[in-house]
């Protein structure tokens, strides 16, 4: 018996991908496939960046691996002066892992060891957001709130307790101001702290624009800040987790930057290896490491990757090209293209509810009917058959099932590489515009 791979679904029969470039897949028939999402918002440079291999070729001459345990390495400390340079305010540590569920992990492990240090041993409990995805691993699954993906290992879950997400197409009331809507729901925070008990309360974890599950919807303004004040009142820590959104993907490097918030931990990994590399990090403020630094001196977690020289390359090479090749005005810039480009074609389509996002960061959110904005009935999966019809069509993007109102609802995330030109934003609207009327009458 061969020793076949499988993936999430152990029965799909998937093409062969054997190159890629700019911002195009191939598979082994030579079709090729425009990558509207990045995969799941990864390749944010595409497929065949030559500086970004040429950092990965130097880096291998010189070394692949030291273990962190023993030996830092150029490539990893230049990745964290960079990522600490462009962070938010008071954000000054960097921890280096391989992927956004580990960098998640060790947000809350952080969270909890930085409380026992400072004498705060009560402070366990952790709040959420529904309709939020943090990760597979049993600690970022537990911080997530999607019902259908935590479901089968609740047993094994740590208490998380969830509140509202900020949610403008669902959750705001008629005649309610953006402003009222937002205090509304950032307000939930407070009471739940106040219902479990503040002195219990470590962190409070959120998706600035949420990516997965919710198909790239952007907090209303002033929400956040109303959530970092909610948190400062109560000493709780506010994680917010920009491993899907961060590192550019909404035109700017992170995405708080554009809400003004400084937060204690921001979680990250995805378009910081583009791709390239499997790589992930952690920032902190320097509050938080100083307290364990001048206390135990030593943060009881770790992986065997963490820090990888080869990964690190990378990510120096990406945040460069980010950074020093004007890709964030670019993306802003694209991204309006795309989000007229997909009003233009989609705005009036009668099962299309809503189209949201910012930056290369683009959510379709459809619907059964657009007045009432009911849903459409889950056993249809029409998430998956937009899927499939987009493959067919020679698009790639990112089609899911939320959970609205405690049914799951189907949207289409967005990410393409931030090189992406206008005839390509053109030509995934066209593709994706099919593939959504194909699926309808599939
Ligand atoms: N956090 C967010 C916001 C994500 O979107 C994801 C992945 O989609 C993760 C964490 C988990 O990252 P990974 O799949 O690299 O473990």
């Amino acid at each position: 018996m061969p020793g076949h791979i499988f993936g999430r679904s152990t029965r799909a029969k998937l093409p062969f991908a054997v190159g890629g470039e700019g911002c195009y897949l191939i598979d082994a028939q030579g079709r090729r496939y425009l990558d509207g999402s990045g995969g799941a918002a990864v390749s944010c440079l595409g497929h065949s960046d030559e500086k970004v291999c040429a950092a990965l070729h130097a880096q291998l001459d010189r070394l692949a691996f030291a273990h962190t345990g023993f030996f830092t390495t150029e490539a990893a400390e230049a990745l964290a002066d960079r990522l600490v340079e462009e962070a938010p305010e008071g954000i000054e540590r960097v921890y280096l892992v391989s992927g956004g569920s580990e960098a998640v992990e060790a947000a809350l492990k952080l969270a909890r060891q930085y409380f026992l240090e400072i004498g705060q041993p009560a402070r366990h409990r952790v709040i959420a957001r529904r309709q939020s995805y943090h990760g597979n691993t049993l600690g970022a699954l537990a911080a997530g709130g999607n019902e259908w993906r935590r479901a089968q290992f609740s047993p094994l879950l740590i208490e998380t307790s969830h509140i509202s997400p900020c949610y403008e197409y669902r959750g705001r009331e008629e005649g309610e101001s953006v402003e009222a809507y937002g205090r509304r729901v950032a307000g939930e925070l407070e009471a739940e702290i106040n219902r479990l008990g503040p002195e219990t309360v470590m962190a409070f974890i959120a998706e600035p624009v949420v990516g997965a599950t919710a198909g790239a919807v952007p907090a209303v303004p002033g929400y956040l800040k109303r959530i970092r004040e909610i948190c400062d009142r109560h000493g709780v820590l506010l994680i917010l987790d920009e491993v899907m959104c961060g590192m550019g993907r909404t035109g700017h490097l992170y995405a708080c930057l554009e809400d003004g918030v400084s937060p204690d931990m921001i979680t990250i990994a995805k378009g910081l290896g583009a791709g390239y590399q499997p790589i992930g990090a952690l920032l902190c403020s320097g509050a938080i490491f100083d307290a364990i630094d001048r206390g135990s001196g030593f943060f009881q977690h770790g992986h065997t990757y963490m820090g990888h020289s080869m990964a690190a390359a990378a990510a120096n090479a990406v945040l460069s090209r980010i950074l020093d090749d004007g890709l964030l005005p670019r993306v802003r810039a694209q991204g309006q293209k795309l989000d007229a480009a997909l009003r233009s074609r989609l705005g009036q389509h009668p099962h299309v509810g809503d189209i949201r996002g910012r930056g290369l960061f683009r959510g379709v959110e459809l619907v059964e009917n657009r007045e009432t904005k009911a849903p459409f009935d889950p056993a249809r999966r029409l998430h998956a058959r937009i899927k499939t019809a987009a493959m067919e069509v020679g698009l790639i993007c990112y089609p899911m099932g939320g959970t609205i109102d405690g049914r799951r609802g189907d949207h289409v995330l967005l990410a393409p590489p931030f090189i992406i030109s206008d005839d390509e934003i053109g030509e995934l609207v066209d593709k994706l515009a099919i593939a959504i009327d194909r699926a309808l009458v599939a």
